[in-house]
């Protein structure tokens, strides 16, 4: 079945699918039901994709399983092959990166040019970052043991991935999750949140295209009942979720029942610490993007703001001008810098924390309300509150949206301590001018990244959180090797 979108309309396409990709195909769902995606800018409905049955779930973990298992199955194809499946299906997205772009701005909100850069060009570095790095690790050791004999360890795919990832960064999380797993040599059934479903109908487009062989990338929409149902499957061998912390703790609950192992990637709550020597104008760039990126939709946001107190109302200034100052609009028009929050219920939640974080007291210094010019959307003005009590809710919980918060420090020390009194431990950046000061800082936070002058992950090094941030690291070798099994063979002594 094709999986053009049919229907077309006045100003936009009405993106209609009728298909789930599984086993290589666009394939009829198991179930009449389906998904509404809106527009995050207007509200209006911009398309809709079949909803998958527990039935497509099955359908999609055998074929997954099938992938694996048929004679010369993916995880036997040599890691050069497999290499060179990966450096195509970059190409393909390549090709694919502005149309991509562009959906996932019209689903979640995010502004264009980040979307650009971010959701349309690492994924394509994901994909060929792991095709290079297959091309150059050994998976056969012959260990030399210590007691006569030796070991033979060789590292074998871990089996049927099952991904589940949120609404974000949808494509990045995609080349996150899928991209190890095939290095690696397994299959994956990947479902994506229920508001960003369309761009996944380009990524199978790639996916087909690049000939990637049928049932090693199967993909299923739904919600959470879905989400379960997958992490539950027999057929499924690992794990791998990107989403809130507490949907996390449920999956790992189940995970460890069934002793499957997971990988978790789950909520942050940064801290940017501004050092007494920072040079706030030379890094207004820097500490937009560290703060607001995706209006503040990013789970490493640094959306706690640690200023020194002899710089404080500087600080708060320079803060309030940027949120002010922000371009807030249309997320498709490239000088958009903070688009509208991905769904009404999304921004109710955002504005529940502004509406508490005056009520516990803070000092709401920029926005707080809905734009004026906006009538339709889900927009909320970039926030400011200042005078913020690290121990109250808006500095405790991670609130997804354009709300920054700032907070006096009366020494480095004390800075570090603010930076570390939180659940989380997921990213945080340091701004100054004293290298030598950043990295002893750096090393003093507790969490699984930090940025110095600067924050943006890498493919080559592992990203992920620790404490209520999460279990286990995706990119990087460390990212392969959690989608491998080590599998030893005794030899005797000669
Ligand atoms: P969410 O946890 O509500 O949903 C994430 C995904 O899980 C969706 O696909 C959803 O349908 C599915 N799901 C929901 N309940 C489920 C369940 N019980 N079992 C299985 N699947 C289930 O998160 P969200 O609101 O979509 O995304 C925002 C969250 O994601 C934030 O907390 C953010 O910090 C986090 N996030 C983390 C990272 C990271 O790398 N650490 C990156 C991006 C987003």
């Amino acid at each position: 079945m094709p999986s053009e979108p049919i229907e077309q309309s006045g100003e936009f396409t009405m993106l209609e699918y009728r298909t789930l990709f599984v086993g290589g195909v666009q394939a009829a769902p198991l179930s009449a039901n389906s998904i509404t995606v809106r527009s995050a800018s207007t509200g209006q409905v911009i398309g809709s994709v079949p909803a998958a049955s527990e039935a497509d779930v099955d359908a999609a973990v055998a074929a997954a399983g099938r992938a694996l298992s048929d004679r010369g199955g993916w995880g036997g194809w040599s890691p050069a092959q497999r290499a060179d499946v990966l450096d195509r299906l970059a190409s393909e997205l390549e090709a694919r990166g502005e149309e991509i772009a562009a959906r996932v701005a019209q689903q979640n909100g995010m502004p264009i040019s980040t979307a650009l850069a971010i959701e349309a060009a690492i994924p394509v570095a994901v994909f060929r970052y792991y095709a290079a790095l297959v091309r150059n690790t050994e998976f056969e050791e012959l260990r030399p043991g210590v007691l006569g004999g030796e070991a033979h360890v060789r590292r074998v795919p871990v089996g049927v991935v099952g991904a589940i990832i949120p609404w974000n960064y949808p494509n990045l999380l995609t080349a996150f999750k899928v991209a190890p797993a095939l290095a690696a040599g397994c299959a994956v059934v990947l479902k994506p949140s229920p508001e960003t479903t369309l761009d996944t109908y380009l990524f199978a487009e790639a996916v087909q295209q690049a000939g990637v062989p049928a049932g090693v990338i199967n993909i299923v929409t739904g919600g959470a009942d879905i989400g379960r149902y997958l992490v539950s499957h027999p057929g499924v061998d690992k794990v791998t979720f990107t989403g809130s912390t507490a949907v996390g703790r449920e999956i790992g609950a189940r995970c460890g029942e069934l002793l499957r192992p997971v990988t978790l990637e789950l909520g942050g709550k940064s801290a940017a610490i501004i050092l007494e020597d920072a040079d706030l104008a030379l890094h207004a760039e820097g500490l937009f993007q560290a703060t607001l990126l995706n209006n503040g939709q990013t789970c490493v946001a640094n959306t706690r703001i640690l200023a020194p107190r002899s710089r404080y109302d500087e600080v708060v200034d320079f803060f309030a001008e940027m949120v002010k100052g922000a371009r807030v609009g249309d997320p498709l028009l490239p000088e958009t810098q903070i688009g509208p929050l991905v769904s009404d219920k999304h921004r109710q939640r955002v504005e529940h924390y502004i509406a508490r974080g005056v009520a516990d007291g803070a000092r709401l210094v920029a926005g707080g309300g809905r734009p004026m010019d906006r009538e339709h959307g889900w927009f909320v003005e970039p926030t400011l509150f200042a005078d913020v009590d690290p121990g109250s809710v808006i500095a405790q919980e991670e609130i997804f949206g354009p709300v920054l918060s700032v907070m006096p420090y009366e020494s480095v020390a004390d800075a570090v301590r603010i930076a570390n009194d939180t659940s989380y431990g997921l990213a945080g950046t340091i701004w100054t001018a004293d290298l030598a000061a950043a990295h002893e800082i750096a090393h003093a936070v507790d969490s699984g990244t930090f940025g110095i002058n600067y924050y943006m992950l890498d493919p080559v090094a592992p990203f992920g959180g620790i404490k209520a941030s999460g279990l286990g690291r995706e990119l990087g070798p460390e990212g392969l090797a959690a989608c491998l099994q080590p599998r030893t063979t005794y030899l005797p002594p000669a």
